[in-house]
Parts: structure tokens; C-alpha cells; sequence
């Protein structure tokens, strides 16, 4: 199999032994969960349910507020016992749904298996994807229904599903792609027929050879369907990066993946699609790494939407050292945590425990002008630059220097023998650069 890739880029240690070969295990549930009403990209949900409310698995408890938002659906069966602020993995403060867990794990009548793929209309499929809050799993969170409803306009020829799960330390793909590959191709099956698209490929990194031989097996005698072997390089898993390497083709500047003819969802989110189908289940769990030097027993685990992370810690056996940094995500673009009272999210792929020695920060030094950082940037942008003028508060400068096509893989600061601030400034001045536009447009 011939390896595709991009230009630039980074081979940070994969540090996922720890957990690549340990299988899924179901959590055990949990007294109370805290399900949040904004778990995407987009309007936050407003409740449907009252505190006192009894709620089954997979009922509706938050209705979308417009077009970009999603439905949220209870995990558990038992009582409303609050509706409260929380703060969430993302460090934001939103209102959740707080139930008491009846343990009688009982089914929400709505809950009834769709078919199969081929026996439903493009129509029905995007309807089942938008009523089954799916979302992003990859980690971004964006609306799928969003993402699976282009322009008119856009002429879409191309799905990729994104299985390279190149962040460090996260494992969850991996066992998915294992465990379920029939899920992630009858999956991209679905998207396709959403998108009367012909063409889909599976991209996997090469440090998953099991995943590979496995999702190819299940994808045998679909012409349609192409996995691709992707070399093991971070970000791999960026959607222009990607797309540049399963098909050559160049986003502009810019732009979105569509602006290339292509939609790219992750291999969980198609997963999610399949087993929604096959079960009539929405969102109400996820795979979730939980690994780490700071963890006792590190594990893949499905966890059900809400449950902290400090009981999902307490499964993996707790620490067995204090951690020095706890993160959400990967170690690249995943969020420190400064409480583990949080609960997880559709978004939760991992949570990373680090020791100290992991987490040690160098100190930061002046720029020596070794241009590493752009040499390395997947984006063909001069990090430095972006980030000087940003320290500045210079945002227009950074413009210029096209902070926007910045996709906060955070290369740069890996790579940075001064380890400045590179990732951390470049967000400052796309956040400021969008606010200003936003000002402008009203
Ligand atoms: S400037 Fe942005 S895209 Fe380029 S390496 Fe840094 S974080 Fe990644
Ligand atoms: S890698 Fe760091 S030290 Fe080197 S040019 Fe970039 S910002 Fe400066």
C-alpha cells in the first residue's frame, strides 16, 4: 500500500502503548450524570424536561436552538433532580441536566432500529443524523446535519473519513476501528448516500496496521469505498492536510473542505451514524482514553455522556500518583483541566493524567530566529510573525501574515527550542482578528 501525506509537519513520540491493545470496556454507571445542553459548535439546547421529570435512555431532554446546534438525549434512566450552570471540559460555564440514575436502564419508547442503509431515503438518513445529536467526535463538535447539508452550489464528489487519530496518546479510533469496522463502513455508507456522493476513502496512519487490515476487510467488494494508508505524521488527521493527502487537492485559503469538493467526518461519527441506525439509539455514549504516567490501570472505556471525569478517573483505577496536569483531548490541541468535577461531553476523546515529568513546561526564552517553526507548519504559515505581532496586539500585522489559516495544531510550540507562547498568542489573534470582522459585518 503506497503511503500518502502532506508537507511539513511533526513526529512527536505516540506514547499509545499504554492503551492501543486494551479492548473497550463499558463503564460501570454512575449515580448522577450532568448532561450539558451545549455540547457543539453552535446555540446551546434549551431544556424540554423539569427538575422532578422521570427521563428514559435516549429521550430528548434539550432541543436545538437553530440550524447550527444539536439535540441532547439522556444517558440514564431515573429523575431530574436539578438544571444547573456547570463547568465543562472546555472551561465554559453551561447549563446542564442533572439526573439521579434509577439504574433500571429503561429504554425511551421512541427508541426503534431504522434498517439498514441501503433501505433508506438521503432524506431520512440527514434527518437521523440531525434528530440523534450527532456531532463532530473527532473532538471539534460541529453539527454533522450542519456539515452533511452544503450549498447547493458546492459541488461535493468526495467523503473522507478521518482515522488517523494523530494526537498523541488517544487510542479511542483505534479500538473502534477494530472492534466496529463494519459500523465505520456502513457509516461512510450513509454519509455518502446524504451526499449522493460515489467516492469515499478511509484514511488510517501506518502505526495502525491492525486498523487497516481490519476496516479493509470489512470495506471488501465496495467499490465505492478506498482505505488509504496515511505515514504517521501529526497533524494528519487536520482536515486540509488530509485532503491534500487522500486526494491532492488544495483548500484555498480560507476556505472549507467543500470549497474542494470534499466532506471530511471522523471514523467515530460515522460509527455513531451506523449504530443509530442499527439500534435507533441517539448520542448518549462515547469511547474515552484515560491513560497517562499519573493513572493506575490505563483503559479505553465507553462512557455515558455526563459522567465526571473524576469517576471515569476512579474506573481507571484513580491515580497512582498526583498528576501534575490533567488534560481533555489530546496533548496537542486537547484543554488542561483545572477541575476533574466536570462531565464528559460527546467531544471527550481522552483524558490525559500527566506526571510531572510528563507535563514539565522549559522556560521561556527569546526568539533565535531558527525558522523551525516554519519549516514545520502544515499550514505553510511564519508562526514567529503571527505570534510577535499578536504579543503586540498588533492583530491587523497578523492578518496579514494569515493568522487566520492557522489550524491550532500547535507544531510550532512543540517544536520551539525557546518554547514560546506560539499556539497560545496565534489563538489570541484569530479570536481578535474574528471579533473585529464580526463588529465590522453588523
Ligand atoms: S501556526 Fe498554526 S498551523 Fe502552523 S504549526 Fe502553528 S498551530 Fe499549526
Ligand atoms: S521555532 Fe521558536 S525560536 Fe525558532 S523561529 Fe520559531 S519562534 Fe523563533
Amino acid at each position: 500500500m503506497k503511503l500518502l501525506s502532506f508537507k511539513g509537519g511533526i513526529h512527536p513520540p505516540h506514547n499509545k502503548e499504554l492503551t492501543e491493545h486494551l479492548p473497550v470496556e463499558k463503564a460501570i454507571e454512575t449515580k448522577i450524570v450532568y448532561i450539558p445542553l451545549a455540547q457543539h459548535i453552535g446555540a446551546p439546547c434549551s431544556p424540554v424536561v423539569n427538575v422532578g421529570d422521570i427521563v428514559k435512555v435516549g429521550q430528548a431532554i434539550g432541543e436545538p436552538q437553530g440550524f447550527v446546534s444539536s439535540p441532547v438525549h439522556s444517558s440514564v434512566s431515573g429523575k431530574v433532580i436539578a438544571i444547573k450552570p456547570m463547568t465543562t471540559p472546555g472551561g465554559q460555564m453551561t447549563t446542564c441536566i442533572v439526573i439521579e440514575n434509577d439504574f433500571n436502564d429503561e429504554i425511551h419508547e421512541s427508541i426503534m432500529p431504522y434498517g439498514e442503509v441501503k433501505d433508506l431515503s438521503s432524506e431520512k438518513l440527514l434527518e437521523i443524523v440531525k434528530n440523534a445529536g450527532i456531532v463532530g467526535m473527532g473532538g471539534a463538535t460541529f453539527p454533522t446535519h450542519v456539515k452533511l447539508s452544503p450549498p447547493k452550489e458546492k459541488n461535493i464528489d468526495v467523503v473522507i473519513l478521518n482515522g488517523a487519530e494523530c494526537e498523541p496518546y488517544l487510542t479511542a479510533d483505534h479500538r473502534l476501528m477494530l472492534e466496529t469496522p463494519e459500523d465505520v463502513v456502513n457509516g461512510l455508507l450513509g454519509i455518502m448516500k446524504i451526499l449522493g456522493v460515489e467516492k469515499g476513502y478511509i484514511g488510517i496512519e501506518d502505526n495502525k496496521p491492525d486498523c487497516i487490515a481490519s476496516v479493509s476487510k470489512a470495506a471488501q467488494g465496495i467499490n465505492s469505498i478506498e482505505v488509504v494508508g496515511l505515514r504517521t505524521k501529526y497533524p494528519q488527521g487536520a482536515e486540509k492536510q488530509l485532503i491534500y493527502a487522500c486526494t491532492n487537492r488544495e483548500v484555498p485559503s480560507g476556505g472549507l473542505p467543500m470549497d474542494a469538493g470534499v466532506v471530511v467526518n471522523n471514523v467515530a461519527t460515522a460509527a455513531q451514524l451506523a449504530k443509530t441506525i442499527r439500534t435507533g439509539m441517539p448520542l448518549i455514549d462515547r469511547i474515552c482514553t484515560v491513560t497517562g504516567g499519573a493513572i493506575s490501570n490505563p483503559k479505553n472505556i465507553l462512557i455515558k455522556i455526563g459522567t465526571l471525569y473524576s469517576e471515569i478517573i476512579d474506573q481507571a483505577g484513580g491515580f497512582k500518583t498526583q498528576p501534575s496536569k490533567v488534560i481533555s483531548g489530546g496533548p496537542m490541541m486537547g484543554i488542561a483541566q483545572f477541575t476533574l468535577e466536570v462531565p464528559a461531553t460527546k467531544g471527550s476523546s481522552g483524558i490525559l493524567c500527566f506526571t510531572y515529568d510528563e507535563a514539565k513546561a522549559k522556560e521561556v526564552q527569546n526568539c533565535m530566529r531558527c525558522a523551525k517553526c516554519v519549516n514545520i507548519c502544515p499550514a505553510n504559515l511564519q508562526p514567529l510573525f503571527i505570534s510577535a505581532y499578536s504579543l503586540k496586539n498588533d492583530y491587523k500585522k497578523a492578518m496579514e501574515f494569515r493568522a487566520l489559516d492557522c489550524i491550532e495544531c500547535g507544531s510550532c510550540s512543540f517544536v520551539c527550542p525557546s518554547a514560546r507562547p506560539l499556539l497560545q498568542s496565534i489563538r489570541v489573534a484569530k479570536r481578535e482578528i474574528l471579533a473585529q470582522k464580526r463588529k465590522e459585518s453588523k
